[in-house]
């Protein structure tokens, strides 16, 4: 699981120092909410998780299997769908909102950050209308 997360780095880091650069502050690491989010706005009740397209089964291009060893690796990503799925769920129901922030999505970084940049404006009208 830690070998798959290393490899998922790379568009987190540049994310979050756009992130940064924008103004927007946020945790990392935060172990204590499951599946450890990648980034967290713990005042907006918000993550935000970066996935590799390939090991989390994203239907794109960059999520294109290999060829050979078709059922070792349709399971092995099914696994981490189901996993994904699972957390996703845990989160939602402690009332966390999750994005999910797909590798082949930053191929337009503005694209991308403005996408984010909603999401979490609109996590602050949620926060503010919950009290
Ligand atoms: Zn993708």
């Amino acid at each position: 699981m830690s070998r798959v997360r290393r490899r998922d780095t790379k568009p987190e880091m540049m994310i979050r120092s756009l992130l940064h650069a924008r103004g927007w502050r946020y945790r990392v690491g935060v172990k204590s909410l499951p599946g450890t989010p990648d980034i967290v706005f713990s005042r907006l009740k918000t993550v935000i998780f970066v996935n590799g397209c390939f090991w989390h089964g994203h239907v794109c291009k960059l999520g294109t299997r290999p060829k050979t060893r078709e059922a070792f690796w349709a399971a092995k990503i099914e696994t981490n769908k189901l996993r994904d799925n699972r957390k996703n769920d845990e989160l939602a129901s402690r009332g966390w909102r999750v994005l999910t922030v797909w590798q082949c999505e930053l191929s337009n970084t503005d694209v991308a950050i403005r996408g984010i940049e909603a999401f979490l404006e609109a996590s602050k009208q949620h926060t503010i209308g919950s009290g």
